[in-house]
């Protein structure tokens, strides 16, 4: 069968689709313009016309993916504007939500081979902040950055308006579906992952890390760069996963029979930068140590979340996700190529 993929030069994007390709997939990839398919049907060039790389220049025009979804049995949808520099947190939400809807409304008239859907959503809308240390599970819904959004503005937090688009895009998700129940052939999952990190695949412009994505460029300032002091270091850090567990994790959503209808966490576990630190240093002497005070046994970790519905849906168990040792590993190996 083949699967379309929204954002598909994306970085956790291009993992799905190389996954996909792997197990013997056809896919269709969309792009926001012609260049930005040049680099993935390079990548997958191996692969010929099993990869079909299609432009959708503006998503949220009406029957954006009209023709994108037709004759695909699964769709992945990644696009998603993913950055903290928005002053208006319209220019996060309008794409986030709307995107989504797009993706939605097309699968609903014109995805009739569609057998599932499945939406990249984030931790960021399962963590609520709270002054007491909390496990998350996937009951857990972040309305709090959606109020503080509304209350603040411009004002708020560049997280809060990142989590607020990510928290109304899945929400309008599971609201679309709910309505329209009786009137699709598809059902809806959606994956929960913390921050992610490993090799990168997707194009980065002149080779220059700060063409990362956010959560690689955030990885490459405060573990190669050092550009956080050590109270950062010992003290922020939240949960993670590797770009490659996670998009296996998109593909098992695709197949699942009984994954249908849920939500699930994605989560490798708890980590302070620190830990990140540690981890490429004893690889690579070279690189900073960080702050050598750190004890990671006592290191405390305030917000954590419950990974054991995708355990027991996806057959995952604590071994199948990559240690940080080996994605940190992966990543410096990749650096040091290039
Ligand atoms: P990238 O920035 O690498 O990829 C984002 C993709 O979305 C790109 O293809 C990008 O296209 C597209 N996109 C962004 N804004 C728009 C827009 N306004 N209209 C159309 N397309 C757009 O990010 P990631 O791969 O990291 O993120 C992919 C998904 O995973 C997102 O939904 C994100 O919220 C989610 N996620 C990411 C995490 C992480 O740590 N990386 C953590 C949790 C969730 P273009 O290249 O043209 O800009």
């Amino acid at each position: 069968g083949s699967v379309l993929v929204t954002g598909a030069n994306g970085y956790i994007a291009v993992w799905i689709v190389k996954t996909l390709l792997e197990q013997g997939y056809s896919v269709r990839g969309t792009v926001r313009s012609p260049p930005k398919g040049s680099h993935l049907k390079e990548t997958f060039k191996e692969y010929g016309a099993r990869l079909q790389v299609v432009v959708v220049e503006d998503m949220i025009t009406e029957g954006a993916f009209d023709e994108a979804v037709k004759g695909v049995v699964g769709i992945i949808h990644t696009a998603s504007p993913v950055h903290t520099h928005a002053d208006d947190p319209d220019e996060l939400i309008v794409p986030a939500v709307g995107g989504t809807l797009s993706v939605l409304r097309s699968a609903l008239v014109h995805g009739t081979s569609v057998k599932r859907l499945v939406i990249t959503s984030s931790c960021a809308t399962v963590v609520q902040e709270d002054p007491n240390p909390r496990v998350f599970d996937e009951e857990s819904f972040n309305d709090l950055a959606v109020k503080e959004v509304e209350l603040k503005g411009r004002e708020a937090r560049p997280i809060d308006k990142y989590r607020a688009s990510k928290t109304l895009a899945e929400r309008a998700a599971w609201s679309f579906v709910e309505e329209r129940e009786r009137d699709i052939g598809w059902d809806l999952v959606v994956l929960n992952p913390p921050w992610v990190f490993g090799p990168v695949l997707q194009h980065v412009a002149a080779n220059d890390p700060q063409n990362l994505n956010t959560s690689m460029l955030e990885w490459f300032n405060n573990v190669v760069k050092r550009k956080r002091d050590d109270e950062f270091l010992a003290s922020i850090g939240t949960a993670w996963v590797d770009v490659r567990d996670l998009a296996l994790a998109h593909v098992l959503a695709l197949q699942k029979e009984a994954a249908g209808g849920n939500r699930f966490i994605i989560s490798a576990g708890p980590y302070k930068w620190q830990d990140l630190v540690s981890a490429a240093h004893a690889i690579d002497p070279s690189l900073p140590p960080g702050n050598t005070s750190y004890e990671p046994s006592t290191a405390a970790h305030h917000a954590r979340f419950d990974a054991s519905k995708a355990d027991q849906c996806f057959g995952f168990t604590r071994a199948t996700y990559r240690s940080m040792e080996a994605t940190t590993a992966d990543i410096l190996k990749q650096f040091k190529q290039n």
